[in-house]
């Protein structure tokens, strides 16, 4: 069976999102830009390491805060199946500080709205448009060094228009979440296993 592995891809409006996402799936860039208005939907298939995912990568419009619930999630069509993704990608633009506060406030409230061992799923914060690094707002060692040892989230920067490191920061994200999902794979058959002593049977 091949695994699907959901990726949702947020950030403030025109730092990159939708033209990183077209870049990986169809080597396309266009500096024509268009606003996302609704929520829209990729789903590549991929190979890592022999392995085949399927993935799911949610181009998430512009949301003022990550939904707190299940029930916000529900009436808020923009925001469907954020919170149960498998991986984040929190994206930025280098050269606009506004853009890195919403990632900071997002990466926030997804650790405080997913509950328990759930919080601690794979984030990568990208910083876009390194084509453009003269204007940039922040050395990229001091943002790597908070986004890594304080909020302990992957960092990779990238450019969608020259297609820079948009193969790099997919695969780097995949390689985490599938490391992690063999990790709670390897608990559901501990757990399958003592279910099974004491089981049950129904005549
Ligand atoms: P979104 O709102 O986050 O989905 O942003 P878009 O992908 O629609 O891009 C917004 C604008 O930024 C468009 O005009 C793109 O052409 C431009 N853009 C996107 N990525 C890059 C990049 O890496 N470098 C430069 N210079 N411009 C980019
Ligand atoms: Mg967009």
């Amino acid at each position: 069976m091949v695994e699907t592995l959901s990726i949702a891809v947020i950030g403030a409006p025109g730092v990159g999102k939708t033209s990183i996402i077209r870049q990986f799936i169809y080597n396309d860039f266009s500096e024509v830009y268009t606003p996302t208005r609704t929520r829209y939907v990729y789903r590549p298939s991929v190979i890592l390491n022999g392995n085949m995912y399927e993935l799911k990568i949610l181009d998430v419009p512009p949301i003022s805060s990550f939904p707190s619930s299940s029930s916000q999630e529900w009436l808020d069509l923009r925001c469907r199946g954020v919170r149960n993704a498998n991986a984040y990608i929190l994206m930025y633009d280098i050269c606009c500080v506004e853009s890195f506060e919403y990632v900071k406030m997002i990466r926030q409230q997804i650790v405080e709205h997913r509950e328990g061992s759930s919080s601690e799923v794979p984030i990568l914060v990208v910083g876009n448009k390194r084509d453009l690094q003269r204007q940039r707002f922040m050395p990229r060692r001091a943002v790597s060094v908070l986004v890594k040892k304080t909020w302990k989230c992957g960092y990779v920067e990238c450019s969608a228009k020259f297609n820079w490191h948009v193969v790099l920061l997919f695969k780097e994200l995949l390689g985490i979440a599938v490391t992690r999902g063999m990790r709670q794979n390897h608990t559901a058959i501990r757990l399958q296993g003592a279910l099974q002593r004491n089981r049950c049977t129904i005549m």
